[in-house]
């Protein structure tokens, strides 16, 4: 009998907490789904989305070809590179977020197509990450979004001009320009 009281009072009673998935009455054990949100609807929604924007983070760089950019921490302690760096790019850290996200524009402007992938930049790299590796990745999809025109033509002559593109790619794009130099 004085068991069965004892078993009472610690048993927890989830019957009026909402079902948050089949077979499952609540979200988190250290929270009350009513004190949380104005519907449970719009929790569950929020859950949802946070959800799926981490897979897409993670998702992109793996589709893009350049998966060791999920690991970059943004730290900046690459640098440090400085004159390491035979192209005189300060910004290394820049060029594999640009990679990461898939933004050619910003690949360019921190000057990644004059990136040689020596390797210089890398003992610098608190993980260690491939950078050469990762920066070819991000000259490839550069490359490839100018020639399908998906960089305006206006932002390219002016990295042009700036010395922004590297011997590898210096014939194509003046040719690409040349090519293109009617458009806006
Ligand atoms: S790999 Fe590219 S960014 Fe790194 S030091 Fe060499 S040229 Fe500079
Ligand atoms: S040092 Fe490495 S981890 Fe830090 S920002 Fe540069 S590339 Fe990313």
């Amino acid at each position: 009998m004085a068991d069965e009281k004892k078993d009472s009072i610690h048993k927890r009673d989830d019957g009026w907490q909402p079902v948050t998935l089949p077979g499952i009455r609540r979200l988190q054990f250290f929270s009350d789904l009513r004190d949380r949100a104005l519907t449970k609807n719009f929790n569950r929604l929020a859950m949802l989305g946070i959800g799926a924007s981490l897979a897409l983070d993670v998702a992109k760089p793996i589709a893009g070809g350049a998966p060791q950019t999920i690991y970059c921490y943004e730290c900046r302690a690459c640098y440090a590179t400085q004159d390491k760096c035979p192209a005189g790019i300060a910004y290394q850290a820049e060029l594999n977020v640009a990679t990461r996200v898939g933004d050619p524009w910003r690949f360019i402007r921190a000057g990644g197509m004059k990136c040689v992938r020596c390797g210089g930049c890398v003992s610098f790299c608190v993980i260690n990450l491939d950078l050469p590796r990762i920066f070819s990745v991000g000259q490839e999809k550069a490359m490839a979004a100018i020639m399908a025109g998906r960089v305006p033509r206006r932002q390219i002559a002016e990295a042009f001009r700036d010395g922004l593109f590297g011997r590898e790619f210096i014939d194509r794009v003046a040719a690409w320009l040349k090519q293109n130099g009617r458009q806006a």
